[in-house]
């Protein structure tokens, strides 16, 4: 990577409150777990800490609460490098949170409260318009409220800024005017399903799922495969990267990683093979680490 190009991550801020129990509790039971940990979180940040330690220039929007972990939440990024003058901390918010819990088959079960992020209105997106339209790339998700994400992209697209959408977490098919703006797409296999409801094609297969995103209106499709790592589509073109192989001991945040870092090497002008293999050499380090963000590596550990 020669020069950082400029990257704008807008979106969530969260704590996470994770708690290991032998089982999912079910309602009216209290079972008692292990390995408490609270632990920053969010896809937003997540995605920003990745594409930092990766070496890339990046900026977050976002919104924290008037509270300690919101603090902490800021410091933790200006010692990873991120500029934080697009996060507003919101007086007598709280900052989001998720509250997890980790079964012994690894299954998980997720409650998660926006808080500030519901903050993080389309008013607070356009307040932001200058970064975004100085930035080369902006990276959304899903995790504020889907008005500022279509904002988002719609001022970027008219700034000549690159807008990649990670469609996570997905409940169902997008509106069509966000994904006329979206210039990547990068769903997991889970979350490209979900898109598609009921145009779903009746071959499965992540190909023919992936073309049929496509015809959604997006003009390139990366769909991340886990342990299989990555298919990448755009026009009649079919591309798969294979992952690094690696004992995996925690996915949690793999996508956050690898969107983060795929970002930063695009918008230094990295092309797009050699930016999924330096992601996907990130991701495969993150998923050896327990934790999310903390598992992030930095750029002199992802050697390729
Ligand atoms: P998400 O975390 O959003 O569900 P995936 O599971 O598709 O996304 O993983 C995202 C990327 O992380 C993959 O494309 C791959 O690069 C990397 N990855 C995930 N799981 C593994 C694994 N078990 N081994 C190596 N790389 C992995």
């Amino acid at each position: 990577m020669s020069k950082p190009g400029r990257v704008v991550v807008l979106g969530s801020v969260n704590i996470d409150y994770v708690l290991h129990t032998p089982r999912i509790p079910v309602p009216g039971e209290t079972i008692a777990g292990r390995d408490f940990r609270v632990v920053m979180g969010g896809k937003g940040a997540n995605q920003a800490v990745a594409c930092a330690r990766a070496g890339g220039s990046c900026s977050l929007i976002a919104c924290v609460g008037d509270d300690a972990y919101g603090r902490e939440a800021v410091a933790g990024f200006i010692e990873d490098g991120i500029k934080t003058g697009g996060v507003t901390v919101i007086a007598g918010a709280r900052t989001g949170a998720a509250m997890i819990f980790i079964d012994d088959s690894a299954e998980n079960c997720i409650g998660i409260s926006a808080e500030a992020n519901a903050e993080l209105t389309v008013a607070r997106v356009e307040a932001q318009v200058e970064l975004i339209a100085a930035a080369d790339y902006l990276l959304l998700q899903l995790e504020v409220p889907l008005a500022s994400v279509q904002r988002a992209a719609e001022l970027a697209r008219a700034a000549g800024t690159r807008v990649v959408l990670n469609p996570a977490p997905a409940t169902g098919p997008l509106p069509a005017d966000l994904l006329a703006n979206v210039d990547l797409l990068t769903p997991n296999q889970t979350e490209a399903r979900l898109l598609l409801g009921s145009e779903a094609p009746a071959d499965n297969s992540d190909a023919a799922v992936a073309q049929a995103l496509l015809r959604l209106g997006v003009a390139q499709v990366l769909m991340t495969q886990g342990a299989d790592g990555v298919l990448f589509a755009t026009g009649d073109d079919l591309q798969r990267v294979p992952a690094v192989a690696v004992q995996a001991v925690d996915t949690v945040g793999a996508g956050d990683c690898f969107n983060g870092v795929l970002v930063g090497e695009l918008a230094a002008g990295v092309p797009m093979l050699a930016a999924i293999r330096f992601a996907n050499a990130a991701a495969a380090i993150a998923v050896t680490r327990p934790g999310a963000q903390d598992a992030m590596p930095r750029r002199a550990e992802i050697a390729l």
